[in-house]
């Protein structure tokens, strides 16, 4: 009925403020986004929250990083193989392979379109079931 339950919900990690603000902009239409600025906002959504898929910027102005932040949520049973998306400005031939080898299940280089941003979701979602 078109409630937020029927939503993916995403939970968006970035530590740059205008970044976040596009990021649910580009979100909020098709899925239901939670928003985090840094690691510690990001655990503890992630804990109280049924999360379908973690979109993590890997700079976040910190020494702890997107990448550590991924490796923690793997560590918990719950996130294990929830899909995890890499938000990054590299973007080198390679990198996409690199990510993935690292546990990401992708990534979207910035600058991103909401294209780009919808599809590369899209894309690891495909298996989502909304129905209970
Ligand atoms: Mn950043």
């Amino acid at each position: 009925m078109g409630t937020d339950s029927d939503k993916a919900t995403i939970l968006a990690v970035e530590d740059n403020a205008d970044t976040l603000t596009l990021l649910r902009y580009m979100l909020t239409k098709t899925y239901r986004p939670l928003l985090a600025s840094d690691k510690d906002e990001a655990l503890s959504l992630a804990g109280e929250h049924a999360i379908d898929l973690f979109l993590l910027d890997i700079n976040l102005g910190q020494e702890y990083t997107g990448i550590n932040l991924m490796k923690q949520l793997r560590d918990d049973p719950r996130h294990a193989d929830t899909p995890i998306l890499a938000l990054t400005a590299y973007a080198m031939p390679g990198d996409r392979e690199r990510f993935v080898e690292m546990g990401f299940d992708g990534y979207v280089s910035k600058p991103f379109t909401k294209e780009a941003l919808l599809e590369t979701i899209r894309g690891v979602l495909r298996d989502w079931d909304a129905t209970p």
